[in-house]
């Protein structure tokens, strides 16, 4: 059992090819099977239509949620157990915890030769209110945008667990109040006993090797040390495409901090 879905529900999503099972190589796993003891695997719910638009872009993408096993392991256990002893009003809460990581394919996957990708760390801030004390809402827009408008299409693969830069939005909300008393973006995190960036690209690395495999790829960034961390889990065809967008006057010192922390960003890119 690796799913907290109704048996009967989860046989035929299996039986469809819906609910898929991959491990950190990006391989088909069994889905039937449990992972062996400490053997990382992802589960992978979809292709599931959903049609999208988000300020210029207006498409129609592929959407997968992907999960831990072990985390959906650990959710359905705890989840039963509260059932048993009648605490199932925090089932809710378990699994609103869980780091749901999505995948939106855009285009044919089997045609894609060198498709354009983009690996985006959730902002709620910025990518749902709007926020423009970070790039991230045009940034995830202008991403969707530039792989829609490739004749290939491409993929998004949005991490969930990725807010602040992994620290989570607790505690980037405290950051934000010392980043208004004189501190900088990574300054911020250090006072709170946090790392400058937590965020964990495994889960993204067996996304991308399962969806475009050994073919070379091209990723929206700006940052080396996400190319890095990719290539360091077996993505070494990957070529970095600037990606630049949402400069204003109101995130200039945060665009700023980043630069000097070692994004590829130019004065040019900031005028
Ligand atoms: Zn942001």
């Amino acid at each position: 059992m690796f799913t907290y879905l109704d048996p009967n529900v989860r046989r035929k999503l299996i039986a469809q090819g819906k609910l898929r099972r991959i491990n950190l190589q990006g391989r088909a796993l069994d889905p039937n099977v449990a992972p062996a003891e400490g053997e990382p695997a992802v589960n992978l719910l979809g292709p599931i239509p959903l049609p999208i638009r988000l300020h210029r872009v207006h498409t129609q993408v592929q959407w997968y949620a992907s999960v831990r096993s072990t985390e959906l392991t650990k959710v359905e256990e705890l989840a039963g157990a509260l059932r048993t002893q009648g605490g199932g009003n925090l089932f809710s809460l378990l699994a609103s915890s869980m780091a749901v990581n999505s995948v939106l394919a855009v285009g044919e996957q089997s045609e894609w030769k060198n498709p354009l990708v983009r690996v985006h760390s959730s902002c709620l801030t910025g990518d749902v209110f709007g926020s423009e004390r970070c790039e991230c809402g045009p940034q995830l827009a202008g991403a969707l945008e530039r792989i829609t408008n490739e004749p290939g299409g491409g993929l998004l693969v949005y991490m969930a667990g990725h807010e602040g830069r992994g620290i989570g939005l607790w505690a980037k909300a405290a950051t934000y109040l010392l980043q208004d008393a004189g501190e900088d973006t990574y300054q911020a995190n250090r006072s709170l006993g946090l790392p400058d960036d937590s965020r964990d690209f495994t889960d993204a690395a067996a996304l991308l090797h399962h969806f475009v495999g050994n073919k070379p790829m091209r990723l929206l960034t700006n940052n080396p040390k996400k190319v890095q961390d990719l290539a360091n889990m077996g993505l070494t065809h990957i070529t970095p495409v600037k990606h630049v967008l949402g400069v204003g006057e109101r995130n200039r010192r945060y665009l700023d901090a980043k630069r000097l922390w070692g994004h590829q960003l130019d004065e040019d890119d900031l005028a």
